[in-house]
């Protein structure tokens, strides 16, 4: 039986070996772990990459988005808008400053945040949205800007799924005021352990995010402000840079199989995701749904094949924000969807012939379903 995971980064890293374990050996012969030449280039790097003035490396993206927000000066008494069909992550960001996440609705076609819904969320009290470009999909900004820019609200994106993807031929990382990226290993850039950064076209605010990083310092001796610690570290930035120089081709790989997925999954009987015309995606996961989930999940487990659900309980559902007392039923959109859907592998190393399988197999599991 072939097995199909979700992700190999085994299989990735064969492909770089070489040029990883010198990149490492570099780092360690310079004894450069903080820091240092490796964290500075990748710095100017991936800011050219997202078309960005400025970028600041941090300990991982949860990191990103929090000191992007306290960047922004949010805190106690404020609130931001996000969606609650994301990560954990996007919403503990915005607690963790003190400031109050408000959860809005999706769009059921893109499962992106609904414009819409953001504009009637909107108090007094509202600071900020964080877009969230999930699976790799740029959120309609041209929409979301405007209203941001109505209503004088700061626009961070969460671009944790969505390195190298376009808006309107434009790169996600300088869409809004600030853009937060993780580096965390299965993501499209991924490093050996955790990390993160913070883009913007603001330098001014990439300077505040990088002294909140480092204890509240620029110089060494001296801490004009309270700040963490959450810091890209040096093998971690040596390992981005030999990764970064292959993003595009991965992302091609990727798209490659997302469009050979939409072709042949057409005769399926599941639903395929649709991606607004104007955005081009990086394809961080490839979602579809279905009604009978877990039967079908179930049945590819046995083929060897993997899947997985991002996310299964929207964020107003987690117990972590029981707090917040929004009852079920008031994201309908959200709550559907995350019932039903469900990521098939995908990945720049995966072959043809897998996605076939794969699509094969779907194919033949849903149009068993549907004829019950
Ligand atoms: C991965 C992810 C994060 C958090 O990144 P970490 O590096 O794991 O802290 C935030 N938002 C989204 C949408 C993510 O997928």
């Amino acid at each position: 039986m072939m097995n199909i995971p979700l992700i190999d980064l085994k299989a990735q890293y064969l492909t770089i070996q070489s040029d990883i374990d010198s990149a490492i050996q570099r780092v360690i012969t310079r004894s450069e772990f903080i820091g240092g030449d490796e964290l500075q280039e990748f710095e100017a790097e991936f800011a050219a990459y997202c078309g960005a003035k400025a970028c600041v490396g941090v300990g991982n993206g949860t990191d990103a988005l929090y000191l992007a927000l306290r960047g922004l000066g949010i805190g106690p008494g404020d609130e931001v808008i996000t969606v609650a069909h994301t990560f954990i992550a996007t919403a503990e960001a915005i607690s963790l400053t003190g400031a109050k996440p408000v959860f809005v609705d999706i769009r059921e076609d893109t499962m992106l945040m609904n414009p819409d819904a953001l504009e009637a969320a909107i108090t007094p009290q509202t600071r900020a949205v964080i877009v969230v470009h999930l699976y790799g999909q740029p959120c309609e900004m041209a929409r979301i800007l405007e209203i941001a820019q109505h209503h004088n609200l700061k626009v961070v994106e969460d671009a944790a799924q969505a390195h190298g993807a376009y808006w309107q031929g434009q790169r996600v990382g300088t869409l809004g005021d600030v853009a937060c990226f993780s580096f965390y290993p299965g993501k499209n850039l991924g490093a050996y352990g955790d990390g993160g950064a913070v883009v913007s076209q603001d330098e001014d605010l990439i300077r505040r995010v990088r002294r909140l990083a480092n204890h509240g310092r620029l110089e060494k001796y001296t801490h004009e402000i309270e700040g963490v610690n959450s810091r890209l570290d040096g093998l971690q930035a040596s390992i981005l840079r030999v990764k970064l120089r292959h993003l595009d081709q991965w992302n091609a790989a990727r798209q490659r199989h997302a469009a050979h997925y939409l072709e042949a999954l057409a005769g399926s009987g599941v639903n395929l995701p649709t991606v607004h015309p104007e955005a081009e995606s990086v394809w961080h996961l490839f979602v579809v749904r279905v009604a009978e989930r877990e039967h079908l999940q179930a049945r590819l487990k046995e083929q060897g094949i993997a899947t997985g659900i991002h996310y299964p309980l929207p964020l107003h559902q987690q117990p972590a924000y029981k707090y917040l007392g929004i009852p079920d039923g008031t994201l309908p959109v959200t709550e559907k969807v995350a019932s039903e859907i469900v990521s098939l592998p995908i990945f720049a190393e995966l072959t043809e012939e897998q996605v076939e399988t794969v699509s094969k197999a779907v194919t033949k599991l849903t149009n068993v379903l549907q004829s019950l």
